[in-house]
């Protein structure tokens, strides 16, 4: 298993309570990680608080709204207590929306600043704002890698038809976020992905989507694990294969 892989690291899971993110807080558990899933509303997430029980001291949940800059600097005030003293070796910035509708001349305000806030603005920024608590890359340790889970719908390249228009504008500025994070964090030995999951069967992706969120999570995973010390700055499919930007 490759260093950032490593099991019993620090792995923060965004939008944790349902979905890829829950689908990611159950395999990383599963393999032995400690994690921190962050959610909008800990007090309902029934399926984590299930999850806790089950693994004592290994899972907190804790708040985050990730498009609200007070909720986020909370997570970084409250992390240091679940961290206790150790740094994050995984960063997966999963929470996401895709507004409905989008046909051209019905696209709405509300609906491009909610995606852009949420697929965009609120990953980027909370990269930013826990950078402190990130894993430095160090001789033979790995650093931390952040997973932006992205979606092919923000391809530019790939783009040849008016579908969702605000998800993919918000996808697509995220992916930017993700290719400016790289940069900002090479020098600590950090690595920043954007990842395709596939279509998968969640509350966004709906029933006909022809993967399961085990699948794709799996998947996912292994393309982490498989990333190359250098690695980063790019956008991969679950296969690993790099999607055009
Ligand atoms: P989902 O089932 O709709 O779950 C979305 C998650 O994001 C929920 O936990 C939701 O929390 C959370 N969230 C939304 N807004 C948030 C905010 N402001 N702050 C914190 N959490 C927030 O979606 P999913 O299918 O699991 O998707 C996960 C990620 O994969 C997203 O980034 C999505 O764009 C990407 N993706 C999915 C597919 C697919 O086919 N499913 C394909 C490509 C990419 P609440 O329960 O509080 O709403």
């Amino acid at each position: 298993m490759a260093d950032s892989m490593e099991a019993d690291r620090h792995c923060l899971v965004t939008g944790a309570n349902r979905g890829l993110g829950l689908e990611f807080v159950r395999q990383l558990l599963a393999r032995g990680e400690r994690v921190i899933a962050a959610c909008r509303h800990p007090g309902r997430a029934t399926a984590l608080n299930t999850l806790a029980g089950e693994h004592p001291g290994r899972l907190h949940v804790l708040p985050l709204d990730v498009t609200v800059a007070r909720s986020r600097e909370e997570l970084l005030h409250e992390l240091p207590l679940v961290l206790d003293g150790a740094r994050l070796g995984l960063l997966i910035n999963n929470a996401g929306v895709l507004p409905g509708g989008g046909r051209f001349g019905q696209v709405t305000d509300a609906d491009l600043d909610t995606s852009l806030r949420t697929n965009a603005i609120g990953p980027f920024l909370l990269t930013q704002v826990l950078a402190p608590l990130l894993a430095d890359g160090e001789g033979a340790h790995a650093g931390a890698v952040v997973a932006n889970l992205s979606s092919e719908i923000g391809s530019i390249a790939g783009r040849q038809e008016f579908r969702t228009p605000s998800y993919a504008i918000g996808k697509a500025a995220q992916n930017m976020g993700s290719v400016l994070l790289a940069q900002a964090l090479a020098p600590r030995g950090i690595r920043v992905v954007a990842l395709h999951p596939g279509w998968v069967r969640t509350d966004m992706g709906g029933p006909q989507a022809t993967v399961s969120a085990g699948d794709a999570v799996a998947a996912l995973l292994r393309v982490i694990e498989g990333l190359g010390p250098d690695t980063s700055g790019v956008f991969l499919d679950r296969h690993g294969q790099p999607i055009p930007w």
